[in-house]
């Protein structure tokens, strides 16, 4: 049987533990509406109270599929109160009674265990979950979920190699050569190595490229993705050794815990700000210095514009743009007027495809009724400022 199967059943208010029973006796919602509660038992191994349950809820309006999916991955499939402690069966509540609205809407469901379903359908004020308890906890599991899911992408490298922006080929390198004593080979490796891109020791052969593939100019005008996806899997492998630590996390932590992160590898996602290169770019550009800020913290890159990766990359840094920002912490000080200025070398600079929208919590509503509206519901609907200034003013 599949997850789709399952999920149908979800949609009716089961169980995911009565819709797995259900599921794998061959039990569907259109047999369970014709079938008496009995032959549920006899035929299909149910208890007369999960008969009772099932024959009960098949007879409601489903909910919209997208809003279970949208509900459960937002949830990270546990329950929104105790986070799946109390075991990994969940249920779609309605935090306004069923009975009472009939409200299938994303704003009225909540994911919860049987046990904190029980709660809240317990009557009485001492042990029973309220409606604005509930609501106030989706709100904060969902908002913690989004940040754990993009530190998790972010820390698996996960970005696409067409949004990848800046490639400091020679400190990837020189990070690879500390931590493997070489240069790891990639998917791409040979290829590179027979364009002349890659020297033989793996390394990017600059002057062979200047010389030969770019004009003299720019690293990589003559590009195809070879180089960014090859870069990429580099960071990937050196992601299975280090940590990256999330900058922005570490920077709410105080300057005490911001101040340890010297010398560590991390990863910022934000809104971040620069003025762009004149061009053309020669070998006496100055470097173009990239930086986020909000109270009580700056945060400082120095790109160096020869590896930046496209003319539409160079084009795009002088402005707002929201970046992951893979980079070394260099120095970390406190500023007079009590700013927190951290300055960074970047080894790869992406646009990030998750993470965490920062606009205040009375735009939430809003976004998840156009999160609905919106037939594609992919990862860029969920943000109201595509510009990524949002995250820059706070
Ligand atoms: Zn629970």
């Amino acid at each position: 049987m599949n997850a789709r199967t399952l999920n149908t059943l979800l949609q009716y208010g089961v169980t995911s533990d009565l819709a797995t029973k259900a599921n794998s006796a061959g039990l569907t919602v259109t047999k369970a509406r014709s079938l008496s509660q009995k032959d549920m038992v006899s035929k299909f191994g149910l208890s007369a109270a999960e008969a009772k349950i099932l024959s009960h809820c098949v007879r409601r309006e489903p909910i919209d599929e997208q809003i279970v999916q949208l509900l459960l991955e937002r949830s990270n499939f546990v329950c929104s109160m105790c986070k799946g402690q109390k075991g990994p069966s969940y249920i779609i509540h309605h935090i306004i009674e069923h009975e009472k609205t009939q409200d299938n809407t994303y704003n009225n469901l909540i994911v919860l265990c049987p046990v904190d379903h029980d709660l809240a359908h317990r009557g009485g004020l001492t042990l029973s979950l309220t409606e604005s308890q509930l609501r106030t906890t989706k709100e904060k599991w969902e908002q913690q979920v989004e940040v754990e899911n993009a530190q998790k992408a972010a820390r698996l490298i996960q970005v696409n190699d067409d949004a990848i922006d800046y490639i400091n080929v020679k400190r990837i390198e020189e990070l690879c050569v500390r931590l493997f004593k070489e240069i790891p080979q990639t998917t791409l490796t040979a290829n590179l190595r027979r364009t002349g891109t890659l020297g033989a020791d793996g390394s990017f052969d600059q002057k062979y490229v200047q010389t030969n593939l770019s004009g003299g100019r720019y690293l990589f005008d003559y590009i195809t993705h070879q180089e960014a996806e090859h870069y990429k899997q580099l960071m990937q492998e050196i992601a299975t050794v280090t940590t990256f630590i999330d900058l922005d996390e570490t920077a709410n932590a105080g300057y005490a815990e911001l101040k340890a992160s010297e010398g560590c590898y991390a990863f910022f996602i934000g809104g971040v700000c620069a003025k762009g290169p004149d061009l053309p770019i020669t070998a006496s550009t100055p470097t173009i210095l990239l930086h986020y800020s909000r109270r009580h913290l700056r945060i400082e890159w120095i790109l160096d514009p020869i590896f930046m990766m496209s003319m539409s990359a160079i084009t795009r840094i002088g402005g707002k743009n929201r970046y992951i920002i893979y980079c070394l912490v260099r120095t970390v000080d406190l500023q007079a007027d009590k700013t927190n200025l951290v300055r960074a070398s970047p080894l790869l600079i992406a646009q990030p495809n998750k993470w965490v929208n920062k606009t205040p919590a009375i735009a939430y509503e809003r976004q998840y009724a156009e999160y609905i509206d919106d037939d594609s519901s992919d990862d860029g609907a969920d943000d109201a400022q595509p510009d990524g200034a949002g995250d820059a003013v706070q």
